[in-house]
């Protein structure tokens, strides 16, 4: 039975593999539809859909937009967009400018504590306007500084450690209004990172699903069954889309694969109709 794959990361934001390398790797995963869902940027799928066209893989135009309620940081996901609308690509280099003032500010920071790295050297490596956190750890981790991107996190990187610098980011009911008004659905990824599960998620969801909130990331590679259940259950009492994605990054996340995540993940392409008929504005409008 084919999977399909909602949530992949590529070289034009924090991802190590190409869009074509990932629609491969897809390909080879037995996935017969994805979403490219780079964060802050589009500019991965026209590379994306060529090679899905050539493989027979169906490319959903997708993105990743970050941003805060309160102290968590929640990540907006956008499906079947118009990725070529000029007010979307105009709000998401805004989005990415904020990037640009906090990264160096994380490298001073780790000048600081003595590492040898300058922000020239993210810049050359990350090779994209999208630049982010991982691509910084990519450089510690080239450097020896650490063993793995996860261990430049809890060392550096991550919220409460000593490089860290919180970036400027959106309300998600901004990031809603900016995915709807490109013809998009907004979908809250990984919601474990909203730090409230229960009735404080429930309550969460509802605010969002009233910001027009289309859906929820039910199947994700690092859920518990535990999760994907509590998830599932809030998907149907607040009438949300159920989607699913790895997530997949390449060298910043080794334990993730296209299609499978850490092996158990399996996405239904049965989710995908009712996704494409939200963005017609057939549901969930
Ligand atoms: P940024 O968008 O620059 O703030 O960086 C955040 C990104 O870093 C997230 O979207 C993840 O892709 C990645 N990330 C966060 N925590 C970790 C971790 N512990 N290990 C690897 N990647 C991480
Ligand atoms: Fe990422
Ligand atoms: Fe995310
Ligand atoms: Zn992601």
């Amino acid at each position: 039975m084919s999977r399909i794959d909602l949530h992949l990361h590529t070289t034009h934001s924090d991802g190590s593999f190409s869009p074509a390398e990932v629609v491969r790797l897809a390909h080879k995963a037995t996935v017969t539809a994805l979403a490219i869902t780079d964060h802050d940027i589009v500019s991965g799928l026209p590379e994306a859909i060529e090679t899905g066209a050539e493989l027979g893989i169906e490319i959903i135009p997708g993105v990743e937009i970050s941003s805060r309620l309160g102290n968590s940081e929640l990540h907006i996901l956008g499906y079947c967009l118009d990725w070529q609308d000029p007010e979307l690509i105009q709000r998401l280099a805004s989005l990415r400018e904020s990037r640009h003032s906090r990264n160096p500010q994380i490298v001073e920071r780790l000048q600081a504590l003595g590492l040898d790295l300058t922000y020239e050297e993210v810049r050359t490596l990350a090779g994209t306007d999208a630049v982010g956190r991982p691509h910084i750890a990519r450089i510690l981790m080239n450097k020896g500084y650490v063993s793995s991107a996860k261990d430049a996190f809890d060392q550096y990187l991550a919220e409460g450690r000593p490089a860290y610098v919180e970036r400027e980011l959106p309300h998600p009911a901004d990031a809603i209004a900016w995915i709807k008004s490109a013809g998009g659905v907004a979908v809250l990824a990984h919601p474990t990172w909203a730090k409230v599960a229960g009735e404080g998620l429930n309550e969460l969801l509802r605010a969002l699903k009233a910001d027009g909130l289309g859906g929820i990331e039910v199947h994700y590679s690092t859920h518990t069954k535990r999760q994907t259940r509590e998830y599932l259950d809030f998907a149907k009492r607040l009438d949300l889309l159920i989607t699913g994605g790895s997530d997949f990054h390449g060298v910043t996340k080794p334990d993730i694969e296209v299609g499978t995540g850490r092996g158990g993940l399996k996405v239904s392409e049965k989710l995908l109709e009712p996704l494409k008929q939200a963005a017609l504005g057939r549901r969930h409008t």
